[in-house]
């Protein structure tokens, strides 16, 4: 993820908690289902995992920013 794209996140979320954290969940189940075994980052995905997983939670950050159109 870069700066910027860092700098929406928090720009947004400062003003519209709420929307972000609704919008996340959908999009974090809809990549969390996709996945059949692994996670993006190669390791086995299971739900502890994807909580804790640095790449995992990107994925979800920058595709919630798409939906968002920020
Ligand atoms: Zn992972």
């Amino acid at each position: 993820m870069t700066e910027k794209q860092k700098q929406k996140i928090w720009n947004f979320k400062d003003t519209n908690l709420q929307q972000w954290q609704h919008e996340r969940t959908i999009v974090e189940n809809e990549l969390s289902n996709n996945q059949s075994m692994f996670c993006v980052c190669g390791k086995l995905a299971t739900g502890f995992h994807e909580m804790n997983c640095r790449k995992f939670n990107d994925k979800v950050d920058i595709e919630t920013l798409k939906r968002l159109k920020l």
